[in-house]
């Protein structure tokens, strides 16, 4: 079992670290917002403990930032006696459970086995926009009965613009989550352009309800066209 400790007191973090070892977990330790973010988005753990008060970014924010880009491990937040608005800030980022500090050990080590006993919560079977339906099990993409033929990256692409729908996707996001190039570079632009276009045909073409979107200088948007007129009635 991997847990990340974000805390930025050193002492607590490595108590934690020691207390958390000697229980046979795996601990990593980061000591901003920013290091626990890039750790919890880039690595495999089961559960993060997250303090809310850090400098620079705080862990309500970190919280937040790793509920956007949909990473549902159960997150353990570490609050200061008091501060109540924390702690529902907290839980409506998207925490599993917190603890206020100062705590006693054993509390902080029943906390981490009860959130590891409810587990991860039930793995994503399909993703839905409109019509358009894509079984991640099968990796079978429906668009209203007709059944659309993709390549495996295109369909890695439309995943990702299914899983973030509603929001604009970057080409740069897309170079970092789905090609895993972290230097983005003007053939690899060309490379996401071609598979946007064909992406778009195969999904869009013959239909009167457009779901693949260009946004002009920021990148693409995979949302059910929608009719002004038919939002303020
Ligand atoms: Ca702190």
């Amino acid at each position: 079992m991997r847990i990340l400790v974000v805390e930025d007191e050193r002492k607590v973090a490595n108590a934690l670290q020691e207390g958390l070892e000697s229980e046979s977990y795996s601990v990593t330790l980061a000591h901003t917002g920013e290091d626990g973010f890039f750790l919890a988005s880039t690595e495999e753990f089961d559960i993060v403990i997250l303090d809310i008060m850090l400098p620079g970014r705080s862990g309500t924010e970190v919280l937040s930032a790793m509920r956007k880009r949909n990473l549902r491990v159960p997150v353990l937040l570490l609050t200061a006696k008091d501060a109540v608005e924390d702690r529902v800030a907290g839980l409506d980022a998207g925490a599993d459970d917190y603890l206020v500090k100062p705590f006693a050990f054993p509390e902080l080590s029943a906390r981490v086995r009860a959130l590891l006993r409810r587990g991860k919560p039930e793995p994503v079977l399909s993703l839905n926009v409109e019509d358009l339906h894509m079984d991640l099990v099968s990796r079978k993409v429906t668009r209203g009965s007709q059944s659309l033929d993709l390549t495996a990256r295109e369909f890695e692409v439309l995943e990702y613009l299914l899983r973030q729908q509603g929001r604009v996707v970057s080409r740069e996001m897309l170079a970092r989550d789905v090609w895993k190039e972290t230097a983005r570079h003007t053939p690899l632009d060309n490379v996401i352009d071609v598979h946007m276009v064909r992406i778009r045909r195969k999904v869009d073409e013959g239909f009167s309800t457009k779901l693949v979107h260009t946004v002009r200088g920021v990148g693409f948007l995979l949302k059910a066209e929608s009719h002004e007129t038919d939002q303020s009635s």
